[in-house]
């Protein structure tokens, strides 16, 4: 028979996958010596088999659940539902990773109409005996059963109301009783059955209960923002009640090791006396600083003390600890490695690296990577945050914080924001579009009604550390009135808003801001991340500004400039919209030629700030009618200067329009279409590199990517024109530069047959957002509208855009490199798409044997971070 249940003195801290985190401490903790009321676990193998057998307990758990409570009521000499000396108990969930506050939990179990009795008469408080039991009711109703808390709640207020008092604390013993019986009412009325008296149907309900709320919508949408698998289900911990709120020697707390906000060392916490751990949590009443405790009840502070510390020694990490301590005596309820932020990460590993508890290599391990987003960028004061008023939620784009004025126009930001009158403004649109980057630049944040995480607003957003909260679909927005109603208010120009991309959140009203520190330990992880790490880390920049800042950051170089970028300024976007209707060769030569020298200044910029580090330049991409203009007003601007008819220009922007842009008209089917984008891009760059080798001798090698390339054919006949225009400028410049030139991969059949394509490509760059797009068929920009019900049904447990899908995107990637270094042993293999900046991502890049990630520049320490965890984890296998 297989065992699905485990008695404390059982079980020890390495059985997490089969206990869950709080089982296996409780356990470990028991072993130890500890004081901890004693109970059982019912594993996560049994949740599993609950959810394979249509959501029911089998017989085989059923009997050892009991045989289990059997050794309980020895261990604890008092019987379930016992009508003079009832045992009670708690039922709470434990999965193998913690999900605080995701699941249920269900105290007081064990009372009845009968054994209230017996419990009054035991503790001789029936005040508190009959609290409990009407507690236990709440409980059970809600999380069991389902029936809304705030039902309950109103009875307790209608009564409180009659006697005209206004605090639970009032409540006599003859009240709860008369809650108790409405209590039970409400249970009838809604379920049809009277509340269970058996004590035995009350601890079956409540497991079940437990496991079911593995797959409630909060836990899912937990599971998914943690990249936590939604196969090991939790474990359920039943365990002998202990009471806090029993008098004045009585208490209940929580407590850190160390400080979770910034990692000091010293037993950081809170307690309250005579109360009940939920009081703490749902915070009903407000809690002391634990410090007090010293004083209320010394001899217990000080055993807390000496275990936290044995604790954490133990553990060889920061505890987070629940205790209850009844009528003098200490009990720890539960141990673990606590939570804490990006800040308190760093500096708790460092100091115990330096305390010798562990080696750099479990410090590295020991920072969540993801997390050191919350340094890098602007955050919000956090007691400032607390008083803020929610008004929307959309995706949380572009992490940091912004407040600022509305702007709803690319000009209006630029002339009141950064680099304008030097206002702090916010952007809100519709969605953006190539034209909105400089307002973008100008702004402190980026809100967007429509657009998904890789849309277009939050990839540029990211880019440039702005914080952005995208696809926020409960904005009406009224672009003619210049006015967006959200929230129930209706706000214009001028009103002030605040934006956590963060969490992807909307405040009415300014909310103040810091500025993101690094601290020395920040930079000390980040060195020995570098000494560790063998996967390279690039940035995706396409100015020098972020270039710069990526640098500082500690990339190695440009792993994706996207040239589009660099033509969306107000001087060359004309020229761009000349090239694209231009009749004639000539005449598309010609506005090519304009372009040229802001090109070729961009590049040398852009060298500048590498000062010899490599970049690769991914030639045009985007759909050409997204440089075009949209309104009557623009075409008429347009045509004037092109000096053509408005009915002419716009029937020309009408021909371009295509049904389904990103699988149009794009990438290297324009240099295709027309050669002189690639003549003029190489031209650009080649002239550029040699410049500034010759004057400041710097390695200027250039890296020449060729987007979207589906066929060795297709990529020959780009390559050949590159290759002419280049040997051309060398020629001009009496040079001997070298240049590489290689593709994206980035469409399923550049993965299939990336041998052919390796024999013309010197390097790969998986382009793994369109690879994604692609493989899926859903839209890089729409998938977020539907995603949502993906989750929901649990048929996706991520974003595919976000984390790379391994097993279909990430197998594509596998084969494309498998196949190119067939071809081409030491190929230069990269990523550049999103995914490159994401540590489960950039785990599975360093399997698959890539040379380098790139990433946005605010990401290059998560990426750092990142490679190096998957190295020590790839030498531990
Ligand atoms: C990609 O497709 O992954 C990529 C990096 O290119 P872009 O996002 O510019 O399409
Ligand atoms: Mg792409």
């Amino acid at each position: 028979m297989q065992k699905f249940v485990y008695l404390f003195t059982e079980g020890n801290a390495k059985m997490k996958n089969l206990l869950g985190g709080k089982g296996a401490n409780l356990a470990e903790m028991t072993g130890l010596g500890l004081p901890i009321p004693q109970g059982f676990t019912v594993t996560t193998e049994a949740c599993n088999q609950y959810y394979a057998d249509d959501e029911k307990l089998s017989k085989d758990m059923e009997k050892q659940i009991f045989e289990a409570l059997k050794e309980i009521e020895k261990i604890q000499d008092k019987k379930f539902g016992d009508i003079y000396d009832p045992l009670l108990v708690s039922v709470r969930s434990g999965a193998p990773v913690s999900m605080p506050g995701m699941m249920d939990t269900i105290l007081n179990l064990g009372l009845n109409d009968d054994s209230v009795l017996g419990f009054a008469n035991r503790t001789n408080n029936p005040r508190f005996a009959f609290d409990s039991y009407r507690r236990f009711i709440q409980m059970y109703s809600d999380v069991v059963m389902e029936v809304p808390k705030s039902e309950f709640e109103k009875i307790i207020d209608e009564v409180k109301e009659s006697k005209g008092i206004k605090s639970d604390l009032e409540l006599d013993v003859d009240d709860f009783k008369l809650l108790i019986k409405k209590f039970k009412k409400i249970y009838k009325d809604a379920i049809g059955e009277e509340f269970p008296q058996d004590v035995k149907v009350q601890l079956l309900g409540a497991v079940r209960a437990v496991f079911r709320s593995w797959n409630n919508p909060r836990a899912i949408v937990y599971r998914r923002l943690n990249d936590i698998s939604s196969d090991i289900g939790t474990a359920v911990n039943v365990q002998a009640m202990v009471f806090g709120n029993k008098g004045e020697t009585s208490g209940t707390g929580v407590a850190f090791t160390r400080n979770p906000s910034n990692g000091k060392k010293g037993i950081f916490g809170e307690y309250l006396i005579n109360a009940q751990g939920e009081d703490v949590v749902a915070g009903v009443r407000t809690p002391e600083p634990i410090d007090k405790l010293k004083k209320d009840l010394p001899e217990c502070y000080n055993q807390f003390v000496l275990f936290a510390s044995m604790l954490e020694k133990h553990y060889r990490d920061m505890q987070d600890m629940e205790f209850t301590i009844e009528e003098g005596k200490l009990y720890f309820l539960q141990t673990r490695n606590g939570k804490r932020t990006a800040q308190a990460a760093i500096n708790i590993a460092c100091d115990l690296v330096d305390e010798g508890l562990i080696t750099k290599d479990e410090a590295l391990l020991r920072i969540d990577a993801k997390s050191l987003d919350q340094l890098l960028h602007p955050k919000f004061n956090e007691d400032a945050l607390k008083k803020g008023k929610v008004i929307g939620e959309g995706l949380p784009a572009s992490p940091g914080a912004a407040a600022g004025k509305v702007v709803f126009n690319a000009e209006e930001a630029k002339k009141l924001g950064v680099g304008g009158q030097g206002e702090k403004v916010i952007l809100v649109r519709l969605e953006t579009t190539p034209e909105d980057i400089e307002g973008m630049v100008a702004s402190q944040g980026v809100l967007t009604v429509r657009g998904g995480m890789t849309s277009h607003a939050a990839v540029v957003a990211r880019g440039m550390g702005t914080c952005c909260v995208s696809g926020c679909s409960d904005i009406k927005y009224n672009e003619e009135k210049q006015e967006f109603e959200l929230g129930g208010k209706i706000y214009h120009a001028g009103d002030e808003i605040s934006l956590d991309g963060t969490n992807g959140v909307i405040y009415d009203g300014i909310i103040e801001t810091e500025e993101a520190s690094v601290t020395g330990n920040f930079a000390k992880i980040m060195k020995w991340a570098d000494e560790v790490r063998t996967l390279g880390v690039r940035t995706n920049a396409d100015n020098p500004r972020d270039t710069k800042n990526a640098i500082r950051l500690g990339a190695e170089g440009i792993g994706l400039c996207r040239t589009e970028h660099m033509f969306f300024d107000e001087k060359r976007i004309p020229k761009i919209r000349e090239m694209i209707l231009a009749d004639s060769t000539e005449a598309r030569e010609k506005a090519l030629k304009a372009l040229i020298p802001f090109q070729k200044e961009d590049f040398k910029a852009m060298y500048m700030e590498l000062k010899g580090l490599p970049m690769t330049v991914r030639y045009l991409d985007p759909p050409l009618h997204e440089f075009l203009p949209h309104t009557d007003d623009e075409i008429k601007e347009l045509a004037k200067d092109m000096k053509i008819d408005p009915d002419t220009l716009k029937q020309k922007v009408a021909d371009l329009h295509e049904f389904n842009p990103m699988m149009g008209h794009r990438g290297c089917r324009l240099d295709v279409t027309y050669p002189e984008i690639a003549r003029m891009q190489t031209r650009a760059l080649m002239e550029a590199a040699i410049e500034v080798k010759n004057e400041k001798g710097y390695d200027t090698t250039p890296e020449i990517m060729i987007p979207l390339v589906g066929d060795k054919k297709e990529l020959d006949f780009v390559k050949d024109i590159v290759v002419e225009t280049a040997e051309e400028v060398k020629k001009e410049y009496n040079s001997r530069i070298k240049y590489h030139i290689g593709t994206m991969i980035e469409l399923p059949r550049a993965c299939v047959i990336a041998d052919q394509i390796a024999e013309s490509a010197e390097f790969f760059s998986f382009g793994t957002n369109d690879l994604t797009q692609m493989t899926f068929g859903f839209s890089r920009d729409d998938a977020g509208k539907f995603l949502d019900s993906y989750y929901q049904n649990q048929i996706y447990e991520f974003d595919p855009f976000q984390r790379i899908d391994e097993n279909g995107v990430g197998k594509l990637v596998t084969l494309g490199v498998k196949l190119g270094k067939k071809t081409r042993p030491d190929i230069q293999l990269g990523i550049c798409g999103e995914h490159g900046g994401d540590p489960a991502s950039v785990e599975f890049c360093h399997k698959a044997g890539l040379t380098y990630v790139s990433c946005s520049p605010y990401r290059i320490p998560i990426a750092r971070l990142a490679a190096a965890q998957a190295a020590i984890k790839g030498r531990k296998n």
